[in-house]
């Protein structure tokens, strides 16, 4: 059997949730796990997005983030990050929104963190949401970054594409719905999967740095522990 027909026979176990296509049933599902190589509480949850939205109206999602001590944690219900055109453009390269805001694709072998091999997090270009860690990055010889699973699945996002005439699934990062790449069953063990991830939609941090990646919904979500 073909990969696009293996591919094919999957669909049929694929539910839309909110005008995205999440993995159901048929096909392997990628299990979240933290730096330290834990398994995350949700292994089977690829994904799912929640439809609650805050007072303004912007759509909520519930994703695991750093703390101020380098810890990941959640899933944390929090706002979306949601900006104008106009805006992405201001805080991107050319290069970086060509390709994590108008789904392109660089070049293989061209990428900046193809070959890097540095113990860190690969976070999101436009949000730094944590999106993978180097524990699951691997040679796939491919010519663009891959791994075999995600930092935690609700950070990251299944969309089908059935764009340039092929029917693939399309990663975004689920904070922002930035493109990332697309994920392939054909992947390593544990997983059996390939995310294959284009440099310019990541930005990475050495582990020493990790506290860089303190994100303010942890410290919120915290103190709202704290005070009860
Ligand atoms: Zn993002």
């Amino acid at each position: 059997m073909t990969k696009i027909q293996s591919l094919t026979l999957g669909i049929a176990g694929l539910a839309t949730i909110t005008g995205l296509l999440i993995w159901q049933g048929s096909l392997p599902l990628a299990i979240g796990r933290d730096l330290a190589g834990r398994h995350t509480q949700d292994d089977a949850v690829v994904g799912v997005m929640n439809k609650s939205h805050d007072r303004s109206g912007t759509p909520m999602v519930k994703v695991k983030v750093y703390n101020a001590e380098g810890e990941l944690v959640g899933p944390i219900e929090m706002p979306k990050v949601v900006k104008t055109e106009r805006e992405w453009r201001a805080i991107l390269t050319p290069e970086q929104f060509a390709i994590a805001r108008a789904s392109g694709t660089e070049r293989p072998f061209c990428g900046t963190l193809l070959d890097n091999k540095k113990e860190g997090v690969y976070a999101c270009v436009c949000c730094r949401l944590p999106l993978f860690t180097s524990d699951s990055k691997f040679h796939s010889g491919t010519g663009w970054p891959s791994f075999f699973q995600p930092i935690a699945a609700e950070n990251v996002l299944n969309k089908m594409d059935y764009s340039h005439g092929m029917q693939r699934v399309e990663i975004l990062c689920a904070r922002c719905d930035g493109h990332l790449g697309h994920v392939f069953n054909d992947g390593p063990r544990p997983t059996g999967l390939r995310f294959c991830v284009n440099s310019e939609s990541l930005s990475f941090t050495d582990i020493a740095d990790i506290k860089e990646l303190a994100d303010e919904a942890a410290r919120s979500s915290s103190a709202e522990t704290s005070n009860r």
